[in-house]
């Protein structure tokens, strides 16, 4: 699989090219993807306050 570099962190990182289109070449590293879906529910929780 092919090299990118994560969005989020710089780290290099193996994804498939369908990823990479599906993602729109914005990969992201299973570090910051666990952190960008932290911050979704976080956002997600604030709002059925
Ligand atoms: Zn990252």
């Amino acid at each position: 699989m092919p090299l990118f570099i994560c969005a989020g962190c710089s780290m290099r990182i193996e994804r498939s090219m369908a990823a990479y289109w599906r993602e729109k070449g914005k990969l992201l590293c299973s570090t910051c993807l666990d952190r960008q879906e932290m911050s979704l529910k976080t956002s997600d929780d604030d709002k059925k306050k």
